[in-house]
């Protein structure tokens, strides 16, 4: 056989317009055709191979879901085809609320379920304190899960990793709460392989500062996305925001007016929950932004 081979791959890594495809054992680096630049980190591509190491990316197979962020001038792909989230939380430093509801947020718009992994409850000091916090939570259903990295590596490992088979699971979580240790724990050689592409990638130093997929098993993989300072939701509609939120939607249908925002409008069943402690101010206040933020976009 000469010339090019028409393959099937994993996008396993994206720094600019460049990509590294996982095609069975070989790792390729990869550019688009034209000035196509929609691929993201757990896409499926067929792609051209045109040397050992090196290939085309000629389409994207249909994706099961995908996760973006966005600010007020474009959205950003985050990963395609995840099947849940994991949010990183700790004891300390303290987490940021509003990420930690952004994160959600943009998951529930995505079709994809949450887990809250909340790490160091060695530091006993603070652990009643952020159990008390996260409450908030899992009165919303969302689970959560109590580890050490440090501390307690094999109970981290099995409470996880039962919980990450056969899933594609995006980590993501500020700096500090120890993401990057929870990885090394689940992902062999995580330090190796992200040396590995960011060579591939010719991406240097940068060698943290892009979201990478690592296969566990055939149907298993981890993707780390870099730490969150901010994550926009411009893109969210109003309409997908309120049903984002999961506590509104019980009440969603009984507002007086069929198109109530839920914002200030007078018999909004919504604001009523609110004032009767059934929504948390907090998450409404969100809820609030984020429509700001959805008529602010320029796009
Ligand atoms: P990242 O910024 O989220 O990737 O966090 P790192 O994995 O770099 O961890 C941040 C700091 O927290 C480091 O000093 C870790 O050693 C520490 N750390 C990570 N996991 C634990 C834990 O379970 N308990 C305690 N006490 N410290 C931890
Ligand atoms: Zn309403």
């Amino acid at each position: 056989m000469s010339g090019r081979i028409d393959t099937n791959g994993t996008v396993i890594a994206a720094h600019g317009r460049h990509y590294l495809v996982q095609a069975g054992d070989a790792k390729l680096q990869c550019v688009t055709r034209g000035k196509k630049s929609d691929v993201a980190v757990g896409d499926i591509v067929r792609l051209k191979q045109t040397s050992p190491d090196q290939g085309v990316i000629e389409a994207i197979n249909e994706r099961r879901t995908l996760l973006y962020r966005s600010d007020q001038y474009k959205s950003k792909l985050l990963a395609a085809n995840v099947t849940q989230l994991f949010i990183v939380v700790a004891t300390e430093p303290g987490y940021s609320d509003d990420l930690v509801s952004r994160a959600l947020v943009a998951a529930e718009a995505a079709g994809i379920k949450t887990h809250l992994v909340l790490n160091k409850i060695d530091i006993t000091d603070s652990l009643a304190k952020t159990r008390e916090r996260l409450s908030l939570y899992t009165g919303l259903d969302y689970p959560v899960h109590e580890v050490s990295a440090r501390t307690m590596p094999e109970k981290t490992c099995a409470i996880l990793n039962p919980l990450l088979k056969g899933h594609s699971t995006i980590l993501i979580g500020q700096s500090g709460m120890g993401k990057s240790s929870l990885i090394n724990l689940l992902v062999p050689d995580a330090e190796l392989a992200t040396r590995e592409i960011s060579a591939a990638l010719d991406s240097g130093k940068h060698t943290t500062t892009f979201t990478r997929l690592f296969m566990l098993d055939e149907e298993t993989s981890i993707i780390d996305s870099p730490g969150f300072q901010e994550f926009g939701l411009y893109h969210l509609t109003e309409g997908m925001l309120e049903r984002a939120f999961r506590e509104f939607r019980p009440h969603l249908g009984s507002c007086k007016f069929y198109n109530c925002h839920h914002l200030n409008e007078p018999g909004c069943a919504v604001l009523a929950a609110v004032d009767a402690g059934a929504i948390s101010p907090m998450r409404h206040a969100l809820y609030q932004q984020l429509v700001h933020e959805s008529s602010q976009k320029l796009y």
